[in-house]
């Protein structure tokens, strides 16, 4: 079986995946051409092959995207093209993350926004999609505290309505904005309603103080974690704190390299951690801005790191563990690992 096949067919769980940085070039060009008024061209959406970005500038992506994707109808069509690309691409477990925004213009509300997600979910789940999604409402940062607030409260109402679809907050947003104190009351209502929390962090360096306050929730995974650790000028005790609460980390090759915040696929953190026998999960971040999927990103990760097809495929089975879904889905997900591991080392 060459590498391409073996990557695709390789069961996956994709635990890190932002809505609308998920967005493919050919769901783009479907709003570009609805929105010509708007003047905006791929360049403006995607980072291209060879090409990089300041983490400044991929925000500035999203803020173009943001303007593409304003109405329930857009929010319905990504987010089914999405899960369908993720089935497409061998991923049998997803959580995806967004945040609800409203737009006075169109009627999209932060309610709608959420329910348009869950709509989708469920007409890919009707329509016989073989993947099983999850949603993890998020906080961005640049909107502070009582939005959070806010956002908390909308995803323990659908936490509650959604029938487990929604299972958590996601921290996330221009990490440079804001300070992570002022979202630990948020942060900490979620998790004692029972909502699981995954948090960017130390994606940039000298955040250590912020990322020492918000290991103390603690956090169930940790997005990125890119300068956490000793090596990345991180310190010690934040490595204690992460190891001693084996709190996972969502890690995502070429998301880091392109935004710039890690300077070559060889000096990734995922080394680090991997090394370590520590929880660590291949993620694409967004795999429409970065163009990737989590195929390339394995694919990536092995190459880079000398991994062979078996542990690739422990990698990505381990992955299973740090779902935030519950024990009944994660040992369906187990079986279908099993299932599928003979067609792949036969
Ligand atoms: P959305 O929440 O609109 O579905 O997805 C895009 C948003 O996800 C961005 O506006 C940003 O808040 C967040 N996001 C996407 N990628 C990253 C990333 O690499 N780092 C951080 N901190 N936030 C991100």
């Amino acid at each position: 079986m060459d590498d391409a096949v073996f990557y695709r067919e390789l069961p996956k769980v994709e635990l890190h995946a932002h809505l609308n940085g998920s967005v493919s070039v050919q769901t783009m060009e479907k709003l570009i051409s609805q929105k010509q008024h708007l003047n905006i061209d791929h360049s403006r959406t995607a980072v291209g092959k060879g090409q990089s970005r300041t983490l400044d500038e991929c925000f500035e992506v999203f803020r173009v995207i943001h303007k593409l994707v304003d109405t329930d109808e857009d929010i319905l069509m990504v987010t089914t093209d999405v899960i369908k690309e993720f089935a497409a691409d061998g991923v049998k477990y997803l959580e995806l993350r967004s945040t609800p925004r409203e737009e006075k213009a169109t009627g999209l509300t932060k309610r709608s926004y959420v329910e348009t997600v869950i709509k989708a979910i469920h007409q890919c789940k009707n329509e016989g999609v073989d993947i099983d999604v999850r949603f993890l409402v998020a906080i961005d940062r640049r909107n502070g505290m009582e939005v959070a607030l806010e956002t908390v409260k909308l995803a323990e109402e659908f936490m509650l309505s959604s029938g487990g679809l929604v299972v958590g907050i996601d921290l996330s947003g221009d990490p440079t904005v804001g300070h992570g104190k002022n979202f630990l009351p948020a942060l900490e209502r979620a998790r004692n309603s029972g909502l699981k929390l995954a948090l960017h962090l130390s994606e940039v360096p000298s955040q250590q103080e912020e990322s020492a306050l918000l290991l103390n929730l603690p956090p169930d995974r940790i997005g990125h974690g890119t300068f956490l650790h000793p090596e990345m000028g991180g310190s010690q005790s934040l490595l204690d704190k992460v190891v001693q609460n084996n709190i996972p980390l969502e890690l995502c090759l070429t998301s880091n390299v392109k935004g710039q915040t890690v300077p070559c696929y060889s000096q990734h953190h995922f080394k680090y951690w991997y090394q370590l026998g520590h929880p660590s999960v291949i993620c694409t971040d967004d795999k429409g801005v970065f163009c990737t999927d989590l195929s390339q990103e394995y694919q990536l990760a092995a190459s880079t790191f000398g991994l062979s097809r078996e542990a690739v495929w422990t990698l990505s089975q381990r992955a299973i563990d740090c779902c935030f879904a519950e024990e009944s889905v994660k040992q369906q997900l187990r079986q279908t690992w099993k299932s599928l591991r003979p067609r792949l080392f036969q």
